[in-house]
């Protein structure tokens, strides 16, 4: 972990805890991938993977919601993980406070001529906050978080300019640096809903908590939640 200019660094070792490793970088895209083949085959599970909600209410007994098609589904429970920005839970009226830092986060994979060594940085800069999370081989998953307007600049820049840009933003400590995929930003906003459940209906996720990215435990945080609605749901 850096500081701005300061060549102190705090460091983390899984060997302070006597551990094998403090925890795994695994790609979001893995994830997925695996979180639907373990749903597509199950008999219980139905998905409907190109489906818009277009309207949704609850009475005592059921949840009703009507799709972008027309169609119409009733389930004694809804639940809801339709993001931070949740259409679902402004549709059931639970509020939410929503905190914008006016900043943009811009993630990347870059290929680097310095090895990573396999350690992760988060480097807390001026003005800007960057992390390195490292992946297989001589590449990284790249975090830049600045101003809306720089944000937007990196986006626009030519693949040449934006690896010098990205490579002096570093400071040049790894060397050359090569874009290896797109470019995505998220605006770096965090919420919190005033409550997690209503009549026949419920909230996880991010749409339950949106937190911000720094804590890396957004997902982590999603999935005790889901653990959790679901212990509830056998107790009741
Ligand atoms: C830059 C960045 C880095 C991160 N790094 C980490 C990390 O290292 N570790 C970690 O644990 N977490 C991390 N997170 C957080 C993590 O990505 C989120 O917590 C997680 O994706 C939340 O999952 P979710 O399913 O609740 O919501 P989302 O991933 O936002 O998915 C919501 C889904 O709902 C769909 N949807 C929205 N509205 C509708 C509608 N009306 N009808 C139908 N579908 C709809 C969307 O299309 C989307 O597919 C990071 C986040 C960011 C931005």
């Amino acid at each position: 972990m850096l500081n701005g200019l300061s060549l102190y660094a705090m460091n983390i070792e899984h060997r302070h805890g006597g551990r094998d490793a403090l925890g795994y970088l695994v790609s979001n895209h893995l994830i997925r991938k695996a979180a639907f083949e373990a749903v597509q085959d199950s008999a219980e599970i139905t998905l409907l993977a190109d489906s818009v909600i277009s309207s949704v209410n609850t009475t005592d007994d059921a949840a009703h919601l009507t799709l972008a098609d027309g169609s119409r589904i009733t389930a004694q429970l809804l639940v809801a993980a339709d993001s931070r920005f949740s259409e679902t839970r402004r549709a059931i009226g639970i509020s939410a406070s929503m905190h914008d830092f006016g900043r943009v986060m811009m993630v990347c994979v870059m290929e680097h001529e310095v090895p990573h060594q396999h350690v992760a940085w988060e480097w807390f800069d001026y003005g800007r906050t960057l992390a390195l999370l490292p992946m297989n081989g001589m590449r990284a998953s790249v975090v830049v978080t600045m101003s809306a307007p720089e944000i937007e600049a990196l986006m626009q820049m030519t693949e040449t300019d934006f690896n010098r840009a990205i490579e002096q933003h570093f400071q040049h400590r790894l060397g050359a640096m090569r874009l290896r995929s797109t470019r995505h930003a998220y605006p770096l906003v965090t919420v919190y809903p005033d409550r997690f459940v209503a009549r026949r209906f419920a909230l996880i996720g991010d749409a339950a908590v949106g937190m911000h990215p720094v804590t890396a435990h957004g997902f982590n945080f999603g999935l005790r939640g889901a653990d959790k609605l679901a212990a509830e749901i056998m107790e009741a």
